[in-house]
């Protein structure tokens, strides 16, 4: 189990666009969805992508697990590889976002993003899927790829008289 410091805002390397994975079954890329998942984990993060670790591939996992705040819109753990967004819904929706490479996670804000997405990409055993999310999912999808392209949520932020501390958005969830 390798836990990974996470990479910060202002580090070159969050704010570069990745490239492609090219071989899905490399020991390299076993390694990096293995040290996503032991990192989100240990960050308790809902959705880690690649360059957060350090690593410039289009790689992200994601996992929305209770937590004492959040009950609602639990899913199991995925792993996407090159992902590509096929559809969007013309409908958007606004929700408090957080980041592991942004303070550390302790600064949340409003960002409005499409409810629904699909998403083409590639599994963990080189097998292509398909996958519609709405709710928290299509947020945690939408904000990962966002790592993938070098963009971090904060801007995107859609008020900033709204931005909270983690400590008031636990409290407040954002009302
Ligand atoms: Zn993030």
């Amino acid at each position: 189990m390798t836990i990974i410091k996470t990479v910060q805002a202002g580090n070159p390397i969050i704010h570069t666009r990745s490239i492609d994975v090219t071989d899905f079954s490399s020991e390299e890329t076993k390694r990096v969805i293995t040290d996503l998942i032991d990192t989100m984990r240990a960050e308790d993060l809902v959705g880690m992508a690649a360059p957060q670790i350090g690593e410039n591939v289009r790689i992200f996992v994601t996992e929305v697990r209770e937590t004492v705040y959040r009950k609602e819109g639990v899913d199991k753990l995925r792993i996407f590889i090159n992902p590509k967004v096929v559809n969007v819904s013309e409908k958007l929706v606004s929700g408090y976002e957080g980041c592991g490479s942004v303070a550390s996670a302790q600064f949340f804000g409003p960002v409005e993003r499409p409810e629904e997405i699909t998403v083409e990409a590639v599994d963990e055993n080189g097998a292509t899927f398909k996958h519609t999310a709405d709710s928290l999912l299509a947020r945690v999808i939408q904000h990962e790829i966002d790592h993938l392209d070098g963009i971090l949520f904060h801007e995107k932020i859609s008020d900033m008289k709204k931005v909270m501390s983690k400590e008031e958005y636990v409290k407040t969830r954002g009302k």
